[in-house]
């Protein structure tokens, strides 16, 4: 049996995309996983094009495709990093092939998220706004932090991305919000300032404040701030290369192999 017809075969949906670019390098690089085939919407200007050439790495001899019912009946795990929408059309397609999806994409409101959790009645999903080790470190750090201080500090959650991201706060920013509203016991929806403009009136005790950056290539910062008279925690974390989302995601698909239908986070991925 040579190399080429062993391991975990991965698609990758959204591959001309700048996750699914990287995540064609970094499946490239895993041991025990390979590129088995990649997918772009239908319509899209990549369609055909060869998935190593859009990495920047020499030809692969695979195309891109737009049928992705047959990338999920291909392959052992899809990684998708694209649109809710997309997203929740593929959920569908893992669960009737009962194949493995990594599902990094974000801007999922809670109905999404619903729709995620049925088809992961079929089959194996990995969910994470945030596919980075030291991203889910910090967000454990902010539970433990909201949980041992009381209401009387106030937490803000400042984030920046690149001038080309499209949603608002960054799926990474929501998560940290609701691990600090889990450390206080309370449902982020509740407590959550997302935007504030003009006459605002004093900040209300016990809430918890968004503040969104756009522009230039920042890959991805997030701080949140614990703010009590006299003193402030500030916890953060900063992203400089997009292939520790991938990495993080490319472990997902590994790790969820041969585990029971259930929707997974990276917490679990991690043992954290
Ligand atoms: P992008 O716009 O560069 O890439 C998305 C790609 O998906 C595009 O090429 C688009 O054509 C493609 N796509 C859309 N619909 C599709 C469909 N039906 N089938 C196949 N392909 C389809 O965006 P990006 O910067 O790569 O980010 C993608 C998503 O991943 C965003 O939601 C982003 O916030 C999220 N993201 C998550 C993490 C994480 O760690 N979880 C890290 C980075 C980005």
């Amino acid at each position: 049996m040579s190399d080429m017809t062993i391991g975990m075969k991965v698609g990758i949906v959204g591959c001309a995309g700048r996750m699914g670019r990287m995540l064609i390098r970094i499946v490239g690089e895993t041991d025990g996983a390979r590129v088995a085939g990649g997918t772009e919407r239908p319509g899209s200007e990549h369609a055909g094009a060869d998935l190593g050439t859009l990495a920047g790495l020499p030809p692969l001899g695979m195309r891109t495709g737009e049928d992705a019912d047959a990338l999920f009946a291909a392959v052992d795990a899809v990684l998708d990093f694209t649109t809710p929408k997309a997203s929740l059309a593929h959920a569908k397609l893992a669960a009737k092939h009962r194949k493995i999806h990594v599902v990094g994409t974000t801007g999922m409101g809670n109905d999404d998220v619903a729709a995620l959790k049925r088809a992961a009645a079929e089959t194996a999903i990995v969910f994470a706004p945030n596919m980075s080790l030291g991203l889910n470190l910090l967000l454990a750090l902010v539970e433990r932090a909201a949980h041992s201080l009381d209401a009387g500090w106030d937490i803000e959650i400042v984030e920046m991305h690149h001038r080309m991201k499209v949603d608002a706060p960054s799926g990474t920013a929501l998560a940290l919000g609701r691990a600090a509203a889990k450390g206080r016991g309370v449902p982020l929806d509740e407590v959550a300032v997302k935007t504030r403009d003009g006459v605002t009136g004093a900040r209300e005790t016990g809430t918890i404040g968004f503040a969104t950056l756009r522009g230039g290539d920042v890959v991805g910062e997030h701080r949140v701030i614990l703010a009590a008279d006299g003193e402030r925690i500030e916890l953060g974390h900063v992203a400089t290369d997009r292939a520790i989302f991938a990495r993080g995601a490319v472990r997902a698909a590994v790790w969820a192999k041969g585990k029971p239908a259930g929707l997974y986070a990276m917490k679990d991925v991690l043992g954290l």
